[in-house]
């Protein structure tokens, strides 16, 4: 086997929550086709859970936490005023030990 060398253009991204989103959180009840309201509170959301839990007995739901994220390219001057958090994904230095 020869050696292969890749030259590639290493581009450091990451991934951020998506602006102007929240989490939203839904839950279904696994025992009828009752749903609570779609809340970005995940609070109410169980509160509505254990109301049906009063009304019906039913006590196990599907929760569903939905978020949005958004990709960008780690560079200055594509963000500029943008922290950076010492998240980047870089990868590490082949034969380099990682473990730390
Ligand atoms: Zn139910």
């Amino acid at each position: 086997m020869g050696t292969i060398r890749a030259a590639y253009r290493h581009v450091l991204h990451r991934i951020i929550q998506h602006p102007d989103t929240d989490i939203t959180h839904e839950a279904q009840c696994l025992s009828c086709a009752w749903e609570a309201s779609p809340s970005t509170d995940a609070a109410a959301v169980d509160v509505e859970c254990m109301s049906h839990t009063g009304r019906s007995n039913h006590r196990s739901f599907r929760r569903v936490c939905t978020s949005f994220t958004f990709v960008v390219r780690d560079e200055p001057r594509e963000t500029p005023g943008m922290p950076r958090d010492g998240e980047e994904h870089s990868r590490p230095r082949e034969g380099s030990a990682t473990t730390a």
